[in-house]
């Protein structure tokens, strides 16, 4: 099959690779319709995560037909020629984590679970084409894909909605959400969101459906703001202004009563992490160049208020203000999305037209295309948010 694949640092390539076999008696097979690129791929794609290796397909958000079953799938939960979504976090449904819920914690589906153990203190959740740090398991930017626990994570797509409609529900539809969800939101409340990538979008959209009174767009980039914009939230950007005195006029001198970070490693690229990742040393970029997005939300939120963070970390930063955190009674919450927690939920949304996923797509390219997509995405050419490609 064809399959977009990780080719060393900023190089993505497509290339014939074997085609993705039923290993285990619960996993399926999906023939895949639609597919995106997603601003996780591009911490792999900079280099920034050290167990990459050439040749691994890339993608964790994709959906298709079901066209093998193995013989441990249950027939009431998924069959050949059912239509799904796929989530990214790969969860065996039935570990202590699954029970509650932690979906992206699963004790049981990283096989390469030590590895995370070592850097993180404990197992996370194996994900699809997220290198072998998460089990490395075979991505969705690619004409098949092999999903484990398939009677668990995929999510069936009974009524006729568009892919283009349903496909975010894989990760940032859901991970939009938890940020927001994760911030209590009260009619009142002044929410800033801090990226206005994709995910941060979702963010947005999620904060006002669960009623906050005003939200706000921290990025630099003029058509995302406008995008933003267009959708009704308050752009700033933060190349043009004082973000923390903006966001105090803008919240009646008290600071936004909840800041979600909506982009991660992006802003930080900092020493101290890559500093956890010795092999990459050579990549690193000064910590200095870029506002550190974490700190600013946490010296920018009211106290009291809730610090929710959704954008990747993975190593270690630096200079967490934790003065601020304590004397100021902040919460911080955070988490790789429990996605098929919120699937359901949002999928119902979506149907009573509540929410519009389809708004943040730019570009449809064909698989064979990915490379100039990730260009595109990665450079922000093109007014470009967000990219799906069809195998
Ligand atoms: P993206 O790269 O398209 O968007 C990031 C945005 O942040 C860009 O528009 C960029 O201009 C902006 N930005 C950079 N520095 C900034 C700063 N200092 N202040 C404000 N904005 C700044 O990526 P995306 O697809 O929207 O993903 C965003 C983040 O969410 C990534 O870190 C991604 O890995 C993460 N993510 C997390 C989960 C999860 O489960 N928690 C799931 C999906 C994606
Ligand atoms: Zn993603
Ligand atoms: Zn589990």
């Amino acid at each position: 099959m064809r399959a977009n694949t990780w080719a060393g640092r900023n190089k993505v390539e497509v290339r014939d690779v074997p085609d993705p076999k039923i290993l285990n008696g619960r996993d399926a097979i999906v023939r895949i319709t639609s597919t995106a690129i997603c601003g996780s791929d591009l911490h792999l794609v900079d280099g920034y995560v050290p167990t990459m290796q050439d040749g691994d397909v890339l993608g964790h958000e994709f959906m298709g037909e079901v066209i093998e079953v193995g013989s441990g799938v249950d027939p009431g939960r998924l069959r050949v020629g059912d239509r799904v979504v796929v989530p990214f976090p790969i969860a065996c449904g039935a570990c202590g984590a699954c029970a509650a819920e932690l979906y992206s914690c699963c004790e049981n589906s990283n096989p390469n679970a030590g590895i995370a153990e070592k850097m993180f203190g404990h197992p996370v959740a194996g994900i699809f084409g997220y290198s072998h740090l998460t089990g490395g398991f075979a991505g969705g930017q690619a004409q098949y894909a092999r999903v484990p626990f398939a009677d668990v994570g995929p999510l069936k797509i009974e009524s006729d909605l568009t892919d283009e409609q349903v496909l975010f529900l894989s990760d940032i539809l859901p991970t939009g959400y938890m940020g927001a969800e994760m911030c209590d939101i009260q009619p009142s409340d002044v929410v800033a969101v801090w990226g206005a990538g994709p995910v941060g979008q979702f963010a947005m959209d999620s904060a006002r459906m669960l009623g906050a009174a005003k939200v706000i767009a921290i990025d630099k980039e003029p058509y995302r703001l406008r995008m933003a914009e267009q959708a009704g939230h308050t752009p700033v950007n933060f190349e043009e202004v004082d973000v923390r005195s903006r966001l105090l006029e803008l919240s009646g001198g008290r600071g936004p009563d909840k800041c979600i970070d909506a982009v991660g490693l992006e802003a930080t690229h900092g020493s101290a992490h890559i500093a956890a990742y010795d092999r990459i040393k050579q990549a690193v970029r000064s910590e200095s160049d870029r506002p550190h997005v974490l700190r600013q939300a946490i010296m920018s939120c009211r106290s009291g208020g809730v610090v929710s963070v959704i954008g990747v970390y993975g190593g270690l930063i630096d200079k967490f203000p934790a003065g601020a955190w304590m004397n100021r009674s902040l919460t911080l919450r955070t988490g790789q999305c429990h996605v098929r927690r919120y699937m359901k939920p949002l999928l119902e949304r979506i149907e009573r037209g509540e929410i519009d996923p389809t708004r943040i797509i730019t570009h449809t390219l064909p698989l064979e295309e990915a490379e100039r997509g990730f260009e595109m995405f990665k450079n922000k050419q093109d007014d470009c948010e967000k990219v799906v490609l069809k195998p």
